[in-house]
């Protein structure tokens, strides 16, 4: 993922916010990267600039060798089903059992309900909740909600995993074990991971290299190491 020069101006009742202040980061292939700030730093902002859920200002946004800003339309579709994205209050359909959420991107992909089935439950099996393939997302307890969330985002094959605050609502032993499974999918399918967060802890946790964010600005980045190394 490269992020060029990003900015992002938001204008509501006459004022003005840089959410997005010029913001270039560059995660590797392979590597799991945190972006941490506090609240309205512009993390969020940053992030939906990457799925493009948000068009950016100015700037440009390359995920595996593609350019997003200069997708349109039904090339961005395409694209955006190679970025997987997993969020804090992990956004499951409530009416649908866990393997018809991990099934809806396939169906979405046009896959027939056999192919859909067989893959959703590989997925589910990947995250340790085979068993609880028709239960509904109210049966679940917020890891487990999670890690529906994750197989969900990994449905599509995507290059990269977008996590958006994705532990903040999970208490520190789940959180753990949430972080550990993101790890394990980022040493065994090679997953990239970019995920933003609040907390210092989930960086030292997970992530291979970091980089620091305030008001809509990095102002430091680095491995881990390295940033833990700055007095
Ligand atoms: P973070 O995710 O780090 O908490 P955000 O990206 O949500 O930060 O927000 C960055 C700044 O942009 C904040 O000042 C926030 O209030 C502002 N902001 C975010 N979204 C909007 C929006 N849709 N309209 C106006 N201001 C926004
Ligand atoms: P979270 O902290 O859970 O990421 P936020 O409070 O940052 O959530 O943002 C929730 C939603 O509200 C986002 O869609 C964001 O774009 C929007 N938002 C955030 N700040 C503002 C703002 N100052 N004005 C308008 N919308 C905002």
């Amino acid at each position: 993922i490269t992020v060029t020069d990003l900015t992002k101006v938001y204008r509501s009742r006459g004022r003005e916010t840089a959410a997005l202040d010029g913001v270039d980061l560059r995660v590797r292939e392979g590597e799991v990267f945190g972006v941490v700030g506090r609240s309205g730093a512009g993390k969020s902002t940053l992030i939906r600039c990457i799925n493009l859920l948000e068009r950016p200002d100015s700037g440009t946004v390359t995920v595996a060798g593609q350019d997003l800003t200069a997708l349109s339309g039904r090339e961005l579709r395409a694209a955006r089903t190679r970025i997987g994205m997993i969020f804090q209050h992990f956004n499951l359909l409530s009416a649908r059992t866990v393997q018809d959420n991990v099934e809806l991107p396939l169906e979405i992909l046009g896959l027939s309900g056999q192919e859909r089935a067989r893959k959703a439950l590989d997925l589910l099996d990947l995250v340790g909740l085979a068993d609880r393939a028709k239960a509904y997302p109210a049966q679940l307890s917020g890891g487990q909600k999670q890690r529906v969330g994750i197989a969900r985002a990994l449905a599509g094959d995507p290059q990269v995993l977008l996590s958006d605050e994705a532990t903040s609502a999970l208490d520190p032993e789940t959180t753990r074990s949430v972080l550990e499974l993101l790890r394990e999918l980022n040493r065994e399918l090679g997953l990239t991971v970019l995920l933003i967060t609040h907390e210092m802890d989930v960086v030292k946790a997970v992530c291979d290299s970091a980089a620091l964010m305030r008001s809509g600005r990095i102002t430091e980045s680095g491995t881990l190491d390295e940033l833990l190394a700055t007095p």
